[in-house]
């Protein structure tokens, strides 16, 4: 059999603990097998990050942007507990953090959804992706405690040093200021990143903020969104069929309950933080969420969810037998193949990227799985497989 093939690499951001070790097992197994794989290969693991003083991850990034498709491990983000296991010379930066600000990207995150785990939300039939604005807002804030009566005022200085002033609140007592911002350039990224995503996968698109209440800064998001909408993108979205819309979040938030999914949920910040929590942990399972960081400029790099599954891998240092699922990793490699393949142009690479994801979930639908989905299935007698296990019956099925 002659193997698919590919003319671009791909950027490879390889990763840490248990999910570098499924790294390569999907590489030997379900991949190499198949395709005659090009890749640029970064080693972000955390030693070789301390080894090359973080340049890796810069590099990689780097190569992103020239390459244009990526596909990443989970990597540790250390604290000073890393620090002292690993020796490092410094607590390095989430290698995620450094690519997302280097590509200013929105992440993207979506349920796989396989028969046997069911979502909580009866009417949920097709997956809710959230885009979570990455940027600003409370996650950014400046704050203070007041300690008693006194006057607090929001002051703008211009560059001509000018000042706007806002009155937040006169004390009588004590209490807590607030103090936030966002900037037009990230939100209209962050808009855009939505739109091309909405086009890229032809889902419709919602957004929704609480603009009745914050009449200038919500504002100002939403009428981002309406104005780069009408010139950029209306024509596009109905020549595609899908939509846009604008609402409320405490409207969206009543219709997602109602909706049958199939659509991308964009929330500002804070919102995209609680509500991407909410839906994972509504739709069964952390491993069985998709992830992607999508570019305004057109980059795209792929990766689970989960982090690097620290204590299976433990276990797997000691002999013991794991059972770590693998299919946000499966899904990484497979989301990054097809959009290499739709960039290039080559219909076999797609195909490839579908049956794969075709196995990983018809391998579950036939009660074979690891013990996280085995716990929660409702499938009468699953079969609980061990980490290798689950991969090699996905090549089974992939080899027909
Ligand atoms: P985690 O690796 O996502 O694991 C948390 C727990 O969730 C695991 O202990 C496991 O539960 C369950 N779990 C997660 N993924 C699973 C999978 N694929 N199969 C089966 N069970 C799974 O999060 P963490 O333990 O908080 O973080 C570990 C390391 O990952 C940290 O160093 C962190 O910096 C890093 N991290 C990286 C990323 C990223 O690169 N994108 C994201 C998050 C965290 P049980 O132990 O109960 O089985
Ligand atoms: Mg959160």
């Amino acid at each position: 059999m002659s193997k698919i093939r590919m003319t671009t690499p791909l950027v490879e951001m390889d990763g840490d603990e248990m999910t570098r070790i499924i790294w390569q097992m999907i590489k030997d197994d379900l991949i190499l097998p198949f395709v005659d794989l090009k890749t640029e290969y970064f080693d972000l693991g955390l030693r070789n990050r301390d080894l090359t003083d973080d340049q890796v991850t810069i590099d990689s990034a780097e190569a992103t942007k020239r390459l244009g498709v990526a596909v990443k491990c989970a990597t540790i983000t250390p604290n000073a507990q890393r620090v002292e296991e690993y020796g490092l010379k410094r607590m390095w930066k989430s290698p995620n953090g450094t690519i997302r600000a280097m590509l200013d990207g929105t992440v993207f995150r979506a349920p796989i959804v396989v028969r046997g785990i069911e979502p909580v939300v009866r009417s949920w039939k097709r997956p809710i992706t959230i885009a979570r604005h990455a940027y600003g807002d409370v996650y950014k804030n400046a704050e203070v405690r007041v300690p008693g009566a006194g006057r607090a005022e929001l002051v703008f200085t211009a560059a001509d040093g000018s000042q706007t002033r806002e009155l937040i609140h006169e004390f009588e007592g004590p209490g807590v200021i607030q103090g936030m911002h966002n900037l037009d350039s990230s939100i209209t990224s962050f808009a855009r990143s939505c739109f091309e995503y909405a086009l890229s996968t032809k889902q419709d698109l919602w957004f929704a903020t609480k603009d009745t209440i914050s009449k200038t800064y919500d504002h100002r998001f939403k009428d981002v969104f309406a104005e780069l909408y009408e010139d950029e993108y209306r024509t596009r979205f109905e020549a595609a069929g899908i939509e846009y819309f604008y609402t409320l979040i405490d409207d969206a938030v009543a219709r997602v309950m109602k909706a049958e999914g199939g659509f991308i949920w964009a929330c500002k910040n804070y919102d995209g933080d609680v509500m991407s929590d909410m839906l994972s942990s509504a739709f069964g399972s952390l491993a069985m969420m998709t992830s992607v960081l999508v570019s305004p400029h057109g980059y795209y790099e792929y990766e689970a969810a989960h982090g690097t599954v620290q204590r299976h891998y433990y276990k797997h240092l000691a002999g013991e037998r794991t059972s770590t699922n693998s299919v946000a990793t499966i899904f990484a490699w497979s989301g990054a193949l097809r959009k290499r393949g739709e960039l290039d142009g080559l219909d076999g690479l797609c195909g490839f990227a579908d049956r794969l994801e075709a196995a990983t979930i018809e391998t579950i639908e036939a009660g074979q799985m690891t013990g996280d989905l085995a716990r929660i299935t409702s499938l009468p007698e699953p079969v609980t497989m061990d980490t290798e296990e689950f991969i090699l019956a996905v090549a089974e099925r992939l080899r027909g």
